[in-house]
């Protein structure tokens, strides 16, 4: 079968994990069978919906590198064609005019709960023939007289509706404008889209769009409804929760492929594979996968998979993704060492860029502070000889490089007597403000040569100032 699949998002506010992933799963099956992704902006509640959302959505799509088909279609644009299929509805005796008034609904309604029936419009104007004066109608679906309606499903296979289960549902408000069963059929017909792939939250909506499409004789498309992702506690995802808003995880500095593998795992698998790139989720993807039951956000196997993924990003990538995440943090990423040294330095243990940009602070910062306890442990006087001859080994050196920087270190400790690791830490707290760096060679070589002498020379002043103050934890 052609494969047509469409995202349809309400354009009511940022972009969701779960709106990323309906959109992912929409265009990696179109992608995988060699078919069409189109993007419908669901925009007809002009209150809800903004200009400005509607490009942040798409923005939003292209930063994941999910590309359209097509022209995005704005719902909204489509309000005479959603009128004329209600037209011909009518005409082919599957509508009628309702002339009910809300005050007699919801009489109606409080005379079926009274009897403890379901509030459900019960067809009275299905038979009127004349018009009411004064009121304007509104144009109902006459529900057909069937006992069931069956929904083939994806991944609930069939599902039944009792049809009694189902009224006469609003096409047409008496204002003109269209509901959102009327709206979504005939924008997916028009679009030809052949595969709808959205949320649980839209099954129950199914066996009426299926039967509507069924009275425009129509072919309905093939159906995946996804469940839903939910927050690490297994609770509903709360819309406010900044972890549900997609393009967080771009700022925070996570790669869009790590987050789209992250996703695709989320409610689909291929064997026990874990880490996909992009194309091999378009090569892999498919219906067999798809698991029904809910899948729970969860940070650490996101943090996992993105390391996976910087592990073997190339290094204009990491550079980049570097740079951003060090301006995040207020820093100049052209003050230190080339960008290039610091991702490669990192890439193996950074989860992300904005870990990366942590740990790479003090190699793009004129000053650093040092970490209080970091000082107090390795900064004491009987370092203090070792690390200034250090110094002065370092000042000296010609080729600031690693392997230079860690024969001037092996030298130094050995004739001052200890161990090359004994002299390392008190190096890297001097240099770093912290206890955790890369091979202190690689780390006095990305600090640079002119950093590295400043700081030393802050640190014996730190020591010399321990001594002075006869600090008791100063006596070696
Ligand atoms: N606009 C609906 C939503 O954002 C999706 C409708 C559909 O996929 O059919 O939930």
């Amino acid at each position: 079968m052609y494969v047509r699949t469409r995202f349809a998002p309400s354009p009511t506010g940022v972009l969701h994990l779960g709106g990323l992933r309906t959109a992912l799963y929409n265009w990696l099956y179109a992608r995988r069978h060699g078919g069409e992704f189109l993007l419908r902006i669901e925009d007809t509640d002009r209150a809800r919906s903004s200009d400005e959302n509607v490009r942040t959505l798409i923005e939003a799509l292209r930063s994941f590198g999910l590309d359209l088909d097509g022209e995005p279609l704005l719902q909204s644009s489509r309000v005479q064609r959603h009128r004329e299929v209600a037209q011909e509805l009518l005409e082919r005796g599957a509508a009628y005019h309702c002339y009910c008034t809300p005050d007699e609904l919801a009489a109606m309604r409080d005379e079926q709960r009274a009897r403890g029936a379901d509030p459900r419009y019960d067809g009275r104007c299905r038979e009127r023939t004349a018009p009411r004066d004064g009121v304007k109608p509104v144009i109902r679906f006459r529900r057909p007289d069937t006992e069931e309606v069956v929904v083939q499903d994806w991944l609930h296979g069939e599902v039944r509706y009792r049809n009694a289960q189902l009224d006469d549902l609003v096409l047409l408000r008496a204002n003109g404008s269209p509901t959102y069963h009327l709206s979504c059929v005939t924008d997916d017909e028009d679009m030809g889209v052949r595969q709808v792939i959205r949320g649980d939250d839209h099954l129950n909506n199914t066996p009426r769009q299926l039967q509507l499409i069924q009275a425009l004789g129509w072919t309905p498309p093939e159906y995946c409804h996804l469940p839903l992702l939910l927050a690490p506690d297994g609770k509903k995802l709360s819309k406010r929760d900044e972890a549900t808003d997609a393009l967080h995880y771009l700022r925070a500095g996570y790669l869009p492929d790590a987050v789209l593998n992250y996703l695709a795992r989320l409610g689909w698998s291929h064997g026990d594979q874990e880490v996909f790139s992009v194309s091999e989720l378009i090569d892999s993807f498919g219906r067999t996968g798809l698991g029904a039951s809910a899948s729970r956000l969860d940070a650490g196997k996101l943090n996992w998979i993105n390391q996976q993924h910087m592990k073997g990003a190339d290094a204009e990538t990491l550079s980049e993704g570097l740079a951003t995440q060090l301006k995040r943090l207020g820093l100049d990423p052209g003050d230190g060492p080339p960008l290039h040294q610091a991702v490669e330095a990192w890439r193996e243990r950074a989860e992300t860029f904005a870990d990366m940009a942590q740990a790479a602070r003090w190699a793009y910062s004129g000053v650093i502070e040092l970490d209080e306890r970091a000082s107090r442990k390795f900064l004491r006087p009987v370092v203090r000889e070792a690390l200034a001859a250090v110094r002065n080994a370092l000042s000296g050196l010609e080729d600031w490089a690693p392997g230079a920087i860690h024969a001037c270190i092996a030298e130094t400790a050995e004739s001052q007597g200890i161990g090359f690791g004994k002299l390392g830490q008190p190096l890297r707290v001097a240099v770093t403000g912290g206890a955790v760096s890369p091979p202190i060679d690689t780390t006095l070589s990305l600090a640079g040569r002119a950093r590295t002498l400043d700081r030393l020379d802050k640190a014996l002043a730190y020591i010399d100032a321990r001594i002075a103050a006869a600090d008791p934890a100063a006596q070696g």
